[in-house]
């Protein structure tokens, strides 16, 4: 079974993709990490990463940055969703993603374009969505238990600012694939979104047995 999670900068996306992956025993990409990578690895090599060619070779990235804690970062995050927006950048990634998606027991990968592009074949995709000021105030409260104290105001300021770069690029911008479902995180829980996903997984694949 291949499940697609998909939605914007801390909808609850990744959470829920990882409460799945336990749920149902399948491996799990987050594939936000990898553009995260990308944008990191040029930044740290003095590059720009709004330059198509400095994007394109910041994709030779080491595994081992992978597991790095700056990637969880904000700046990590913005410098991802610039480099993203690269149709050559995405290119480099595709088959790595593909290749997860294809593990013979299944997968579940999170991102902003798996029931689009990655995986348009997955048995059960979900749209997970929050409200901007919702999103803010969850990474402010991220942010505190790692030590980082920025305003929530800062915070929807940059969420907005990646929403509209994400879902404005040419490619693979983050849509809602026809035939997902949507899932509003905003006044549910962890316990209650993980099991509202699970029901819907659940619902969708008991559809195609
Ligand atoms: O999911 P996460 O916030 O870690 O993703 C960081 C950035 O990477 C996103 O803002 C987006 O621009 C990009 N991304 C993408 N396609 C994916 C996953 C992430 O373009 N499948």
């Amino acid at each position: 079974m291949i499940i697609a999670v998909d939605g914007p900068a801390a909808s609850g996306k990744g959470t829920i993709a990882r409460a799945l992956a336990a749920h149902y025993d399948l491996p799990y990409l987050d594939t936000g990490l990898l553009y995260r990578a990308v944008g990191t690895n040029v930044v740290r090599g003095g590059g720009d990463p709004a330059d198509p060619d400095a994007a394109l070779a910041g994709c030779a990235f080491d595994d081992l940055l992978l597991r790095d804690a700056a990637l969880r970062s904000e700046q990590a995050g913005a410098a991802a969703s610039i480099v993203s927006a690269h149709p050559a950048v995405r290119a480099a990634l595709i088959e790595r993603q593909r290749d997860f998606a294809a593990r013979p027991g299944g997968a579940i990968l999170d991102g902003r374009d798996i029931g689009t592009v990655i995986a348009p074949h997955a048995d059960a995709k979900l749209f997970v969505r929050a409200s901007p000021t919702v999103r803010a105030q969850r990474r402010h409260a991220e942010m505190l238990t790692m030590g980082q104290s920025v305003s929530v105001d800062t915070l929807l300021a940059e969420i907005r600012d990646r929403d509209r770069r994400d879902c404005t690029r040419d490619a693979a911008p983050l849509v809602q694939a026809p035939d997902a479902d949507l899932l509003d995180t905003s006044f549910l829980s962890i316990d209650a979104a993980v099991q509202r996903a699970i029901a819907l997984v659940d619902a969708r694949t008991a559809v195609r047995t």
